[in-house]
């Protein structure tokens, strides 16, 4: 995969140069040249990483992280500053920063750091799904809800990680039995149902909200009430406070 890089530089000559050593590393950079579109881009979400220079015009480089980290934004970030003190590497470091580079410094020395937070982000992501209160250890092939720990089977360990990997989107049983059986679709409808059913009574059935749900045809469309697939729900922020409020 190639790993996508943006540069928040006001200096030109800098941010050239960082990109054209970059690209040559056979990574895609985008440039943005002061803090507003720099942040602007940076909240996509299509980055792997976010190399950011700290003395910006608009907004500068820590309120960049700051805004970032308070709004759930996890991209990796690595600050580039002209100031070498203790107390700007923990302020950009407080803020949420990854790490911290000084200039002038070595373009090896950047390609390692850069590499390594990627490696490390990477590495993080691929060990465990986690939506809402539910966390799937990719690992040891186990989950949780809400901290209590269910023990699951390998295939509904194969469904629940088929559904939590895309999320908010309908699975037709049809795309359930490729990916989770490698079959025969005929013979799996009700197979799927039946593990459905095993890994709601491990993963909702005692916790509020569900997350997994059951997607019918809609009036108007010709089939009505025919059961179409399943789908796993991200929690809303408002159900969650409503289970909250119940249960207070
Ligand atoms: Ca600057």
């Amino acid at each position: 995969m190639v790993m996508r890089v943006l540069v928040i530089e006001d200096e030109q000559k800098m941010a050239d140069l960082i990109k054209r050593g970059l690209e040559e590393e056979g990574m895609k950079i985008q440039i943005a040249g002061d803090g507003e579109s720099g942040l602007s881009s940076a909240r996509s979400g299509d980055f792997d990483l976010i190399l950011l220079d700290l003395g910006l015009p608009g907004r500068n480089g820590l309120e960049i992280a700051r805004e970032l980290r308070s709004t759930g934004n996890k991209t990796p970030i690595l600050i580039l500053t002209a100031q070498d003190s203790t107390e700007m590497k923990v302020k950009g470091l407080d803020t949420g920063a990854d790490d911290y580079l000084t200039k002038p410094f070595a373009f090896a020395e950047l390609l390692a750091r850069l590499r390594a937070l990627h490696r490390r982000n990477s590495s993080e992501d691929a060990k465990q799904l986690q939506i809402g209160d539910l966390t799937l250890n990719l690992i040891n092939r186990r989950a949780s809800r809400a901290g209590v720990e269910v023990q699951l089977t390998g295939k509904e360990f194969e469904l629940l990680k088929c559904l939590m990997s895309h999320p908010d989107e309908t699975l037709t049983r049809d795309i359930l039995s490729e990916k989770v059986w490698d079959g025969n679709f005929d013979q799996l409808t009700n197979v799927i149902d039946v593990y459905i059913n095993y890994l709601r009574n491990k993963i909702d059935r005692n916790f509020e909200p569900k997350l997994i749900e059951t997607v019918r045809g809609r009036r108007g469309d010709g089939e009505t009430n025919r059961l179409r697939g399943y789908k796993f729900v991200t929690p809303q922020e408002e159900s969650r406070l409503l289970v909250e409020s119940k249960a207070s």
